[in-house]
């Protein structure tokens, strides 16, 4: 990823966090809004957001819509680079009105930058954008085991990601 544009998604993610901290939602640190079929909901990123995560991410080895794979024990392993989506949520009702605003601001934000780099505006679910990632990363092992076949015949591994 281009280091201006990283540089740029970090300081929109700077000024929302600072936002939620000023509006001081409550958080029980349950981590059950980051099981996505247990609490009900998805979790929507840009296709910005998603190559800034996918790039600094821990490697992951599931896809399915129902969690995201980088909570392990009801921890976040991806706190610097998560999502826009990740940072804004809480479940405070006291906090859902400044909440969508704080998310609004964000996401235009996000666009007007995707804009001014020339990028395309997608907007999709997180295990869409894992799916993509996990299918490119095979296709590029199996390209790179075509034009360099294993010497032995040991059968050839592919570290991550793994299907589910
Ligand atoms: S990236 Fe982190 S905060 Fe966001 S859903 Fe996954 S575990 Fe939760």
């Amino acid at each position: 990823m281009d280091p201006n544009l990283r540089i740029a998604i970090q300081t929109i993610y700077q000024k929302v966090d600072e936002a939620v901290k000023q509006a001081g939602p409550k958080c029980e640190a349950s981590g059950r809004c980051c099981r996505f079929a247990e609490y009900g909901h998805t979790l929507f990123l840009s296709q910005l957001e998603a190559e800034y995560l996918l790039a600094s991410a821990p490697p992951f080895s599931s896809v399915d819509p129902a969690v995201c794979p980088f909570q392990v024990e009801s921890l976040c392993t991806a706190r610097e680079p998560r999502p826009l989506g990740c940072r804004v949520y809480f479940c405070d009702p006291n906090y859902q009105e400044e909440g969508q605003r704080i998310s609004e601001q964000g996401i235009r934000e996000l666009k007007a930058l995707a804009d001014e780099h020339g990028l395309a505006w997608r907007y999709a679910p997180l295990h869409v954008f894992l799916k993509e990632h996990r299918e490119q990363f095979v296709s590029q092992e199996n390209a790179s085991a075509d034009q360099n076949p294993p010497v032995s015949n040991q059968p050839h591994k592919i570290p991550l990601p793994m299907a589910t």
